[in-house]
């Protein structure tokens, strides 16, 4: 028998990678959700193209966790870094920088909605932040998720994800709200008990628990993308928009993932619906570390408040940091540039990729709806688009999205090994490319039809 210290003799060389690793990171690598079936070793990413550690390459829709909306290394936005590096631009600690104000101005006007903006390294600490300043802004505890919305892997959002039936109580719940359920250990009972979790489309429910609790904050992603893209009902943000302003909380839009993709004023540019507070990441500097809190200006100027009680903590060493400033501003200048339209030339594959696909559902007999907001887009294996959490695990076949996505990746095409899971596309990617991920579709299907 192989002892713990022994490397197995028949791992392949992503394994083998993962096994060193484990050794000294727990789990072999620094985010836990990166272990997947098949694990691969990616080595080296360009424009819409991934190779692993055997040179295998790859047509990439994961795109990160699309962050990737220009594609793997742009080269302007590399130029942008290594500018800023060579210039002799350092991370001082001290005072303001030109740089920090041009990347604020670009990325207000690209978001009239918002009047301020304040700059942070990841997603989970503008989440964190967000609801922070709303309990400072109504001197209330509470806080309403959504099932099936991630919004970072802080305490007050890292719940109700993914949940099983069981542990939802085994059944949907409609117009009230579904027990807490953690996605990590070690969250106080004392915090969970200021949050609710509600579905998707449900206004009710809302309705409901802002009548029971002293709410400060309703947070949700406009459109849920770490659930595929279920996307809101007519009507829906608009009514979380009155029910706010009714009960006096802060509506808190996500934007971490529909920010700069759906469009450049992100979901709440196309659904002309203002929240208070705002978060992004991930798109605005294509694959840098940067992310963003927005939002009006009385609750973001909370942070200079003249009264120490209201006064919200904004701090961090590396927030503003030059390199990712200067791809963020590379980023934006490129999204917002008309002659290149990046937009229109996503948008045009990301249709023709949705055209193919229905045929090649259809044809091959396979019940599958396809939802899509600009280049998100996922396939659900039911026969409508799902309108919340329930719904989708309940009706979508999550064994076969596991197959498919699989069989893809052995066909060249990487889309992330979990059912469900948003892919991306990318201004890197060329008719070509969809014309292959057609091509491999249609294989993988015959192939797949009579195993189900
Ligand atoms: N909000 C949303 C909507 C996200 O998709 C994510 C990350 N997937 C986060 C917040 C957290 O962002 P980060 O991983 O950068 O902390």
């Amino acid at each position: 028998m192989t002892s713990p210290t022994e490397e197995p003799p028949t791992l392949n060389r992503s394994q083998k990678i993962l096994w060193r690793n484990s050794k000294v990171i727990p789990g072999g690598l620094a985010s836990i959700n990166r272990k997947t079936e098949p694990l691969i070793a990616f080595v080296r990413g360009q424009g819409a193209y991934l190779w692993d550690i055997d040179d295998n390459q790859y047509i990439d829709y994961h795109c990160g966790f699309s962050p990737y909306i220009l594609g793997h290394n742009d080269p302007d936005q590399n130029h942008a870094a290594i500018a800023a590096m060579e210039s002799g631009r350092s991370n001082y600690g001290s005072g303001p920088t030109e740089d920090e104000g041009e990347l604020a101005e670009l990325f207000l006007r690209c978001l009239p909605m918002a009047d301020k903006v304040q700059f942070l390294n990841s997603g989970s600490e503008a989440t964190a932040q967000a609801i922070r300043v709303a309990r400072a802004w109504t001197g209330r505890d509470h806080v309403i998720l959504i099932q099936g919305s991630y919004n970072g892997n802080q305490n007050v959002v890292a719940a109700n994800l993914m949940s099983t039936a069981d542990q939802l109580g085994g059944q949907p719940v409609v117009g009230d709200e579904y027990p807490v359920v953690p996605i990590t250990a070690g969250t106080p009972l004392a915090e969970q008990a200021h949050l609710h979790p509600v579905e998707f489309n449900d206004l009710e429910a809302v309705r409901c628990v802002a009548e029971r609790y002293d709410i400060a904050a309703m947070i949700t992603e406009p459109a849920l993308q770490n659930i595929g893209v279920v996307p809101p009902a007519p009507g829906y943000l608009e009514g979380l928009r009155r029910l706010a302003d009714t009960y006096g909380f802060l509506l808190i839009f996500d934007e971490v993932k529909t920010g700069f993709r759906t469009g450049l004023g992100g979901y709440q540019g196309l659904s002309g619906v203002r929240p208070d507070l705002s978060t992004f990441g991930k798109a605005f500097a294509n694959g840098f570390p940067i992310a963003a809190l927005t939002g009006k200006v009385a609750p973001m100027d909370l942070a200079i408040s003249d009264d120490p009680v209201k006064r919200v903590l904004i701090s961090g060493t590396y927030n503003c940091h030059p390199v990712p400033v200067a791809a963020a501003i590379a980023c934006l200048r490129k999204l917002m540039d008309p002659a290149l339209d990046v937009y229109g030339h996503l948008e045009q594959l990301a249709q023709q990729l949705e055209q193919g696909q229905c045929e090649l559902f259809a044809r091959h007999g396979i019940t599958a709806t396809i939802s899509r907001i600009g280049s998100a887009h996922c396939v659900y294996f039911m026969d409508h688009v799902p309108s919340n959490w329930w719904q989708l695990m309940s009706e979508h076949d999550h064994q076969f999205d596991l197959h498919y996505r699989q069989a893809m990746i052995d066909r060249g095409i990487y889309h992330f090994p979990i059912p469900t899971k948003q892919g991306s596309i990318s201004f890197a990617h060329t008719d070509s490319d969809i014309d292959q991920t057609l091509k491999a579709t249609d294989h993988v299907l015959g192939l797949l039809v009579n195993t189900r």
